[in-house]
């Protein structure tokens, strides 16, 4: 198939009385979605990136499979479809994909490609077996796992229909750096290597957007290739639920160190309560070398590395103890993000003290992976000599390279910190952990993801601010002349299935009577809708004050439920939301978007407040900073914007159908009285009715209507 015929195929395949007109009895041709998808199938010809905003309803999911498929299948390449659900996932994998294999007749082949954490490690199991130290309840669900790895096709935690815990997991499933491959005995029966060799097959890869940055971020730390990467070779990407890209990028491209973690790996060298650890394993393993060597190299695990792990496990605890004392004092156990300021890491406790036990951590950290390394190197030159050798070498190199990577991360915070990156502690109950992000992503982005792919298309129902596709391009680092932009809008009619009503009545977020005008304006929403209403916070500090007093009156409020985030599952409390009848939705964060409820169960969204994001957070505080020192209104130039695409994502959740109908109230009346408020109303789809009246108003309106 030339150029040519693939524009053609794809352009007829949406066209009527074509492929996907046949298919359904009752086919809606979606000019937005023929548009959307001949776009993706050009950049892909010519090798260029896309960005694309795609209404609602569009079907954006198809307009990409269908050019991903077919150019797939026309250059023999691999093309990945990342999103930021398991929700999208699931219905690409099991709906969307299954149909297009249906109606293609083509011999295609496309894979979930789940985390590698997510299968069970045969060889670790029963190396665990062997050694670990668990009370009953441990051993009786370590024994359900034997049970099930004899019977499970997957090898999948989700498939587990009994829990089994972290600590266990942590301990049994697949992991890069103690892989055997294929040196492991259970090579032939590994769930993981045979999900690996299906990827490796697979025409289309469905991953989500945590897997790819994860198989970035290694390519570029490692340089990773070949049965060592996350993700076999790809050179299209497209990102669905493009908007989240800047957080996921973000926490992929810096570190964390946490309490927990320094702690467990130094336990899973030696754990003196539970007599446990590799350099046991290590030493048991040796035993077959003769006297002399074998007493060597034990006396040098006894007389220096087991010191050596206990020096470190103290100091690790020391530290960290008084870590969250310092974050404690310094955040007055407010939102306990503490950012390593100047003037913070100017501040004598931190010099005399704090300085002082991170150096010592160093120090010990150092030496211990130093004679972890040495031992690793005398355990590799007498390996003809020992006995299953095979896992011992790779659990110790395994840890040699956790243990510098945990005190380069170290040095970095404390003394080579790096330009164009922030740092701070968070410390919460006993947990505590050090860590770093990048300011900006996008010169990495560009680096080891645009300037590397073929193609990369972005797409989202919300990635334009005023129309513009400025912001997104800005802050992922798409130059002007690499990106092409494309702005499809969804086939709804705003104008007729939705009303847009702005209390003006209600006093400013920031005034102290704004939290209870709130509860008094969702309760009368709430009476004129009859239920039927998701109200969206954005802090818990609110949605739990409007929850207590609500949940108190549900006779006089004529509803039957009031569900709130926390309670269940996100998922729990929106199949409840949808089953019962007259019942209300409270939500905070990820309520915002992914949240999909079509029909007349739904018929009124509350927006409480704007949503933007907290200035004081250490990654967004140095973001505006940096905008700050560059002579930009860090306002207008991001907090406003960020927040208009989170606003766009809740005004997405009330039309879901042609057939949906309904109202979305603003409370906050910021987007009246403010300059910037304009932003926020222009962003909308067009053709939107917007009202803006009192409260007593709208509620008549909206009772009226309804
Ligand atoms: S091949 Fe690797 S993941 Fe599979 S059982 Fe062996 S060591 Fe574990």
């Amino acid at each position: 198939m030339n150029q040519k015929e693939y524009l053609q195929e794809v352009s007829d395949f949406f066209a009527p009385g074509n492929r996907l007109d046949s298919y359904f009895d009752k086919y809606e041709y979606r000019p937005e979605q023929q548009e959307m998808s001949v776009k993706i199938a050009e950049v892909f010809s010519k090798k260029e990136h896309l960005l694309v905003e795609a209404g609602t309803g569009t079907g954006k999911s198809l307009a990409y499979l269908v050019p991903s498929i077919l150019m797939a299948l026309k250059e023999e390449e691999k093309v990945i479809i990342s999103t930021n659900t398991i929700n999208l996932q699931e219905q690409l994998i099991k709906k969307d994909i299954p149909l297009l294999q249906e109606i293609f007749n083509l011999d295609f082949k496309a894979v979930l490609v789940k985390g590698r954490k997510n299968y069970i490690c045969i060889r670790r199991l029963v190396q665990f077996g062997k050694s670990a130290q668990l009370d009953n309840q441990g051993y009786n669900t370590l024994s359900k796992v034997h049970n099930w790895v004899l019977e499970t096709e997957t090898g999948c935690r989700s498939d587990l229909d009994f829990r089994v815990d972290y600590n266990i997991w942590d301990n049994i499933s697949s992991e890069s750096d103690l892989c055997l491959r294929a040196a492991c005995p259970y090579y032939e029966q590994c769930h993981f290597i045979f999900a690996r060799d299906e990827a490796q097959e697979a025409d289309i890869l469905v991953v989500n957007h945590h897997i790819l940055f994860a198989d970035l971020s290694l390519r570029q730390e490692r340089g990773l290739e070949g049965e060592n990467a996350v993700l076999p070779p790809y050179k299209q990407v497209i990102f669905d639920e493009a908007h989240n890209i800047e957080e996921v990028a973000t926490s992929y491209l810096g570190f964390r160190v946490n309490r927990r973690g320094v702690i467990k790996l130094v336990e899973s060298l030696y754990n003196f309560d539970q007599q446990t650890g590799i350099l046991l394993q290590t030493r048991a393993a040796i035993s077959s070398l003769k006297r002399n060597v074998k007493q060597n190299l034990q006396q040098n695990i006894d007389n220096k590395l087991v010191p050596l792990v206990r020096k470190v496990n103290d100091l690790s605890h020391s530290l960290f103890n008084n870590l969250i004392k310092f974050i404690d004092n310094k955040t007055k156990g407010r939102d306990r993000k503490l950012r390593l300021l100047e003037s913070i890491r100017a501040e004598d406790y931190w010099q005399d003290n704090l300085m002082i036990e991170f150096e010592n951590l160093l120090i010990n950290l150092n030496d211990l992976g130093k004679n972890l390394s040495e031992l690793l190197e005398d355990v590799i030159s007498y390996e003809d000599e020992i006995d299953e050798i095979d896992a011992v070498k790779l659990e110790l190199k395994a840890k040699v390279e956790s243990i510098l990577k945990v005190g380069a991360d170290i040095a970095e915070l404390v003394n080579f910190p790096e330009e164009d990156y922030v740092y701070w502690l968070e410390g919460y109950d006993e947990d505590c952990s050090l860590h770093s992000a990048p300011i900006n992503i996008a010169q990495q982005l560009q680096d080891n993801l645009l300037g590397k792919m073929d193609s990369v298309v972005l797409t989202s129902a919300t990635l334009t601010v005023d129309k513009s596709f400025e912001f997104i391009k800005d802050n992922l680092g798409l130059i002007e002349e690499d990106v092409e932009t494309l702005e499809v809008g969804s086939p709804f009619d705003y104008r007729n299935q939705l009303c847009l009503g702005v209390a003006k009545d209600l006093p400013q977020p920031n005034h102290p009577a704004f939290i209870d005008a709130v509860i008094a304006s969702v309760k009368e929403i709430i009476q004129a809708t009859k239920g039927r209403t998701l109200v969206l916070f954005t802090s818990y500090g609110m949605l739990n004050k409007v929850y207590n007093s609500l949940e108190t009156q549900l006779d006089s409020l004529e509803v039957n439920n009031i569900y709130c985030q926390g309670m269940k599952s996100r998922q729990y409390l929106v199949e409840e939301f949808k089953n019962k009848k007259k019942a209300v939705l409270l939500g905070t964060s990820s309520f915002w978007e992914g949240v999909d409820i079509p029909g007349e169960e739904l018929s009124c969204v509350v927006i409480a407040k704007l949503p933007f994001v907290v200035p004081s957070e250490p990654v967004i505080s140095a973001k505006l900073e940096k905008l700050e020192a560059a002579s930009q209104n860090s306002f207008m130039k991001y907090m406003v914007p960020k927040a208009v695409i989170k606003f766009k994502q809740g005004f997405g959740r009330l039309i879901r159908t042609k057939e949906d109908k309904g109202w979305i109230v603003i409370l906050d009346n910021r987007v009246i009285t403010k300059r910037y408020g304009k932003i926020f109303l222009k962003s909308l789809p067009s053709g939107c009715n917007i009202l803006t009246d009192n409260l007593n108003s709208l509620t008549d309106k909206i009772r009226a209507s309804i």
